[in-house]
């Protein structure tokens, strides 16, 4: 957008003992180029319910559009928003797919984009009072001039101390866990045999605060069975899983999974309403983490015997 071309920022070279040389160097200006390139280009296109009232389009509009003053950087107190531009599509070509109206924001950088799309208040607040306005909506995000690279990662998804990234096999559906400790707990229950098809699924049970579906979350599909009398009891007797040791018997337990691909991502239990049991082996380095209990050792298919040894010298 901004040009280094014009004639003051020409810096012309005091001595040339070779006349070939050009005798004139444009001056490149490094911050700009290194702001131009972490400069995000946000564009949002909308296709608004065709049952709205010109007076909400119009608040809705003003609200959008004071987001420029109102939505601010957490550390400077700045505007996040570099430049806002904002109008009704007025092309004549057949390629709008429906969309009407198109707004062009500019950010500083990826974290501000990333602040602005999932934590700034006025905006995240904006988000929600306007969804149900809006029918469609198309999203891109370009840095001007950059034709390669990889996408930009989701916020929640960046590495953080404790914090394990899982995904189903198709990676539709992408999530977050926080662990107290990097381990699997092994349950041999029949009806983890019969739903994972292995002799054993690998788990542990977090608060289900510490569980975020960041990516695909109307891709979780829901199966819900009733438990067996007494199979609550028998599955939480052992070691840190005592803590939800419960008598109540006959309630329901939701198992969520990838709609495409089918991947178990995590149950619930109504008779622990505030935790979750994520699968472990679902998270990114889940491979490297050791198996350090079991339940339901009952039910361990007897030709896996090797991890009987293992967990007898680990226990
Ligand atoms: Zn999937
Ligand atoms: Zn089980």
């Amino acid at each position: 957008m901004s040009s280094t071309s014009s004639s003051s920022s020409l810096l012309t070279p005091q001595t040339s003992s070779i006349s070939s040389l050009p005798t004139v160097i444009p001056f490149i200006n490094i911050d700009e180029v290194i702001m131009a390139a972490e400069t995000i280009t946000h564009i949002v296109l909308f296709k608004y319910r065709s049952d709205i009232t010109w007076s909400d389009l119009e608040d809705h509009f003003k609200y959008f559009m004071s987001l420029k003053t109102r939505s601010l950087h957490p550390q400077t107190g700045l505007p996040l928003i570099k430049s806002l531009r904002a109008g009704k599509n007025t092309s004549w070509e057949p390629h709008s797919k429906g969309m009407t109206h198109a707004f062009i924001l500019e950010f500083a950088s990826q974290d501000d984009l990333d602040y602005y799309l999932t934590a700034e208040p006025v905006h995240v607040q904006f988000s929600r009072d306007a969804k149900p306005l809006i029918e469609d909506s198309l999203v891109v995000d370009i840095k001007d001039g950059v034709l390669f690279g990889a996408k930009a990662e989701h916020p929640l998804l960046k590495q953080n101390e404790g914090v394990w990234r899982g995904s189903c096999h198709c990676e539709t559906v992408r999530w977050t866990v926080r662990l107290e400790s990097a381990e699997h707990v092994l349950c041999h229950c029949a009806t983890c045999q019969k739903l994972g098809g292995g002799p054993y699924s690998c788990n542990q049970i977090i608060p289900k605060d510490e569980l975020s579906i960041v990516l695909g979350k109307g891709n979780v599909g829901e199966y819900k069975y009733k438990g067996a009398s007494g199979e609550f009891a028998r599955h939480f007797e052992l070691g840190l899983w005592a803590t939800v040791l419960t008598n109540e018997t006959g309630k329901s337990v939701h198992c969520y999974f990838c709609k495409t691909c089918t991947s178990h991502i995590y149950h619930h239990q109504d008779v622990m309403p505030e935790k979750v049991i994520v699968r472990t082996l679902l998270l990114e380095g889940g491979n490297k983490m050791p198996a350090t209990g079991e339940i339901f050792a009952e039910g361990r298919l007897n030709w896996v015997k090797e991890l009987r040894d293992n967990l007898e010298t680990t226990n």
